[in-house]
């Protein structure tokens, strides 16, 4: 099968490697927000909207789509969504399960976007460490007091009085609650995310007494399937023989 792996998380990565051991042509397609992205290998850039997408699928004469985006990429998901209808070609969504169930979820303070969590954050006071990604912070410049931990920093300005932590993870919980301490952190913001590579934050903010306010994922395209891990993703396209767009099942 050809199929296009829409990526930028480590699960995708997995993914691509799982599809192509077992015998799939799988082409990744990244963004390109980051220097890693560019210089990755695959295709890099956007599509051009739904229009683009079904071009690319149309004439790459691509069987399948798997959606392994974030969670929080909610614009390329929608654009998947509609182009594989229009294009009639199967999508799937790779998606790891959020941190809902998680022991300490009950503590937390749910907010639905950035603007919610950060009028939450400006209530609460203290100082923030934001574990946001970096588009989303504009919605944070109003707070005083802030870390920033990004993959990749570019140069933009940031208010007085913040600090930006270039890093990436998987993190240790050792390193959580040292990166805590340090900083003096009273506030954790984060996303809801899910997964094992970026949780340790949330064991050691309860170890130290930390709030944390977590976004909660924006709504995933209607219609599509969803599996939890790329050895899902594998058995659910193996059992698809030939091209049907599942976003036109009832
Ligand atoms: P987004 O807001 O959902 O997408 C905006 C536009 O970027 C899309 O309409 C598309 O442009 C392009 N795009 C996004 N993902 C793409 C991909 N895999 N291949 C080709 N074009 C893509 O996306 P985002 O939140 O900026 O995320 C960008 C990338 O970073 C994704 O690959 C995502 O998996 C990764 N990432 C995102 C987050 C997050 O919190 N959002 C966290 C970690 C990693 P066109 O309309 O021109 O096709």
């Amino acid at each position: 099968m050809r199929i296009l792996l829409l990526g930028g998380t480590a699960d995708s990565r997995e993914a691509a490697a799982l599809l192509a051991a077992a015998g799939h042509e799988v082409v990744t397609s990244l963004a390109g927000r980051t220097a890693q992205a560019r210089a990755g290998g695959g295709r890099v850039g956007g599509f051009g909207g739904v229009a683009g997408l079904v071009d690319f699928l149309t004439t790459s004469e691509v069987d399948a789509v798997v959606d392994a985006t974030h969670p929080f990429a909610a614009q390329m998901s929608q654009n998947a969504a509609a182009a594989c209808v229009q294009a009639d070609v199967h999508v799937l969504r790779l998606s790891r399960p959020g941190w809902g169930d998680h022991p300490y979820a009950a503590e937390w303070i749910w907010v639905a976007d950035h603007a919610a969590a950060a009028q939450a954050a400006a209530a609460l006071g203290g100082r923030v460490l934001l574990t946001v990604g970096r588009q989303p912070l504009p919605a944070y410049h109003g707070l005083p007091d802030v870390a920033a931990r990004v993959a990749e920093w570019q140069g933009a300005a940031i208010p007085a009085g913040w600090r930006i932590i270039e890093a990436r993870g998987p993190y240790t919980l050792d390193a959580e609650r040292a990166l805590l301490r340090d900083e003096a952190i009273q506030l954790l913001v984060s996303k809801d995310s899910g997964g094992d590579q970026t949780a340790a934050k949330l064991d050691a903010a309860h170890e130290l007494g930390v709030r944390v306010i977590m976004v909660t994922r924006p709504a995933p395209p209607a219609g599509v399937p969803e599996v939890a891990t790329p050895a899902e993703l594998l058995a659910w396209l193996e059992g698809r023989e030939s091209p049907q767009c599942d976003t036109n099942e009832p």
